[in-house]
């Protein structure tokens, strides 16, 4: 389905849960975020019965986020359903990394199409500041590794003054092994709050030192808004997500599901349609199509950062 601005929406994002075995400094709050009652988090049945809807409205490509997704049960069972429904093109997940070693097999098995792993440092010391856990940082290395031999897998690294000497080891990972590395703008939501001197620009001049020939490419590698850049002597690209400084809203082909059932046009604004309330209030089919069709027809032109509002929420209730 097209919205008012001629963009095809193809693409929602569900998050699982809000929970997470992290606390992200840019992300969540240092003593996490309220927690939900079971009943308020739409069931596995609800999810596929709203992805249904989506289909039927051309939305084919689900990509599922958190919270950390992985810290929900029976995560495979919910990408086989969504597998399985007529016209899906891919599933997908984000993850911090640090469970998808436990679930990899299953995941696969299930017929997961990618994995994004978020990783911001490869440097222990740092991701502990960062993550406010101690989790050792290798353990997610060699998960995205064990991933990368089965499935294509993005790294996606958020840009932060404190981490500005780990982009080339993050950029070697596109050599071994071999994976894309996206570098992120910091979106000012929740906790976030981007530095306006890290910017892309920056990070290609620094990673030019150590190749040079890194140059634009226009191939798709994926459902979202990132430039990539290719060098001979990397397997994976180097990509770009400059949500902030260049606003890719003109591109954005999007919904997102919160955990609790909010459909939301927009990342940035805290408007949505409660699927939850219309699906326990007995909502038919035709009646949930309608309202995701209706959420399309809301999406605004483009986000609001810099506008001196935005997003009450957190990143880990959004899902990202
Ligand atoms: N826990 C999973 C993970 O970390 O991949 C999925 C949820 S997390 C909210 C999804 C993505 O949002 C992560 O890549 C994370 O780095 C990113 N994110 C969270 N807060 C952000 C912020 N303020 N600015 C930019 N990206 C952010
Ligand atoms: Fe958890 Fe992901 Fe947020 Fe980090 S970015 S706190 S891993 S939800």
């Amino acid at each position: 389905m097209t919205d008012r601005y001629g963009r095809t929406i193809r693409y929602l994002r569900i998050s699982l849960t809000g929970r997470c075995n992290l606390r992200c400094r840019y992300c969540m709050p240092a003593g996490g975020v309220p927690l939900r009652r079971h009943e308020e988090i739409l069931r596995y049945e609800e999810i596929v019965e709203i992805a249904r809807a989506a289909l039927a409205l051309g939305i084919d490509t689900f990509k599922l986020t958190g919270g950390e997704p992985l810290v929900r049960r029976d995560v495979p069972a919910l990408v086989a359903a969504l597998k399985g429904l007529n016209g899906t093109r891919q599933v997908t997940l984000t993850t911090n990394g640090l469970l998808l070693g436990d679930h990899l097999d299953a995941l696969v098995a299930a017929g997961l199409d990618a994995v994004n792993v978020s990783l911001d440092t490869l440097d222990d010391a740092q991701y502990h500041t960062l993550t406010r856990r101690d989790f050792p940082v290798g353990a997610v290395v060699d998960n995205l590794g064990a991933a990368a031999k089965r499935l294509p897998v993005k790294v996606n690294a958020v840009l932060l003054p404190e981490t500005a000497d780990q982009w080339l080891p993050l950029a070697e990972l596109a050599a071994d092994p071999g994976v894309d590395v996206r570098f992120i703008e910091e979106m000012p939501i929740g906790k976030g709050e981007a530095d306006p001197g890290l910017t892309a620009d920056r990070v290609l001049a620094a990673l030019r030192s150590r190749w040079p020939d890194l140059a634009p490419c226009d191939e798709k590698r994926g459902n979202g808004p990132a430039r990539y850049y290719r060098s001979a002597a990397l397997t994976g690209r180097i990509g770009f997500i400059d949500a902030v400084s260049h606003r890719f809203c003109a591109s954005c082909n999007r919904l997102r599901l919160t955990c609790t059932g909010m459909l939301r046009p927009c990342l940035c604004y805290d408007d949505g349609i409660d699927l939850r309330a219309l699906m326990r209030g007995g909502a038919d089919r035709e009646a949930l199509e309608k309202a995701i069709g209706q959420a399309i027809a809301q999406k605004p032109e483009a986000h609001c950062f810099g506008a001196g509002h935005g997003s009450e929420q957190t990143m880990n209730t959004i899902g990202g």
